[in-house]
């Protein structure tokens, strides 16, 4: 047998009518750069997760770069952001002209580390970037309790979080995006919401961000040839509004079908070898399962075992973000994060996806089993 680790084929031919005729669309209506089908997806989008504005946007790493020089943020400025995470998050960062601040991740929701903060806030620092990894929503409280008291903006990066939700003191059961100042969200192919290309959205409720936010994404201006300020390039294409329109309306049974693959993996790995099972508090979040990651010791043995059997696995991610090549430049050892500089010799990314079937979850536990017999 052979699992893939997503599988967008067997998606598509779930949804193909509908999906041709809403691109056929596109093509006889030459909508292709926003046009209606973007509006109706920002639209839609933006109720599906009880949000008041959604800016369709190229990528979601412009998103976050956008949201951060929405909100004013670059030379001279430093921004907090988890060191376990895509390399897109501390980029957008560096792309912004701001200073990369890591701060260690939580030794069991391999979120931001709450705790660890405080001490790497400075009189520079203006945004913490909370990731919602794994499509498990960050301890948003703590991370707002901590931004208000220090008077710094909160990006949420809901790039592998869409429709996650966080049981908020005050305010009880929400999506993530509507924590923080501002939130960013990735249509990448392999995201829950996953675009035939690439396409990124950045939600707010602040009338204003979005206002400038929707003007730096499109040469900051309103109407044609009346530019405001300099901005960049990066606008969602007709396409990939159809195509995220169609899969919107199936998004909430496609999240239901992860959460239960994820907890039929959970129920059987339990106990196995040296496996430690994803853990998340069931009382504050509702994850979605972008990603279902296990830790053991013997992670690269067991991988290769995986592979060899026709099981595809990841590893997200090998490297902790502040001990890549990529930051050598900040100084850091391993030891400055020993939580994500353990885990990444130790995590491995199962395969998950909403057409998962039974059939290929057994067949990826089972051969976990014999591994470790
Ligand atoms: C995918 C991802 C991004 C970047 O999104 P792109 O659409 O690929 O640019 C940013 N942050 C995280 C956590 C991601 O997983």
């Amino acid at each position: 047998m052979n699992v893939p680790f997503v599988d967008l084929k067997s998606q598509y031919r779930s949804i193909k009518e509908e999906m041709d005729n809403a691109i056929l669309n596109i093509l006889e209506n030459t909508a292709f750069i926003k046009g209606k089908a973007v509006e109706d997806f920002e639209k839609d989008f933006a109720t599906a997760i009880g949000m008041k504005h959604c800016i369709g946007v190229g990528n979601g790493t412009d998103a976050l770069i956008i949201a951060l020089k929405t909100l004013n943020i670059g030379p001279g400025d430093e921004v907090i952001v988890p060191a376990n995470s895509f390399i897109a998050t501390s980029e957008a960062v560096t792309a912004a002209g701001a200073r990369v601040v890591f701060v260690d991740n939580h030794p069991e929701t391999y979120n931001i580390d709450v705790t660890k903060i405080e001490q790497s806030v400075t009189k520079r620092t203006k945004a913490i970037i909370a990731v919602h990894l794994y499509g498990q929503p960050a301890d948003m409280d703590a991370v707002l309790a901590i931004a208000e008291k220090h008077n710094l903006y909160v990006i949420e990066d809901s790039a592998q979080g869409h429709l996650a939700q966080y049981y908020s003191e005050n305010g009880g059961w929400k999506m993530t995006g509507i924590f923080g100042h501002i939130a960013t969200f990735s249509f990448y192919p392999g995201k829950n919401l996953g675009a035939y290309g690439d396409a990124g959205a950045i939600v707010t409720n602040d009338d204003q961000v979005a206002k400038k936010a929707r003007m730096y994404a499109n040469h900051g201006r309103i109407s044609k040839y009346d530019h405001e300020f300099e901005g960049v390039n990066s606008r969602m294409d007709g396409i990939q509004g159809a195509v995220l329109g169609v899969k919107l309306n199936y998004l909430p049974e496609w999240t239901e079908k992860r959460r239960a693959a994820a907890a039929y993996y959970s129920a059987h790995l339990q106990g196995i070898g040296d496996i430690v099972v994803p853990f998340f508090d069931e009382q504050k979040v509702k994850p979605v399962w972008h990603l279902y990651v296990i830790r053991t010791n013997k992670r690269d043995a067991l991988l290769e075992h995986l592979i060899n059997k026709g099981i595809a696995v990841g590893i997200h991610y090998p490297i902790a973000l502040p001990n890549l090549k990529a930051y050598q430049y900040l100084g850091h050892k391993p030891a400055d994060f020993p939580v994500a500089s353990a885990y990444q010799n130790q995590i491995l990314s199962l395969p998950i996806f909403p057409e998962i079937t039974r059939e290929q979850q057994d067949y990826v536990i089972e051969n976990i089993k014999t591994f470790f017999s």
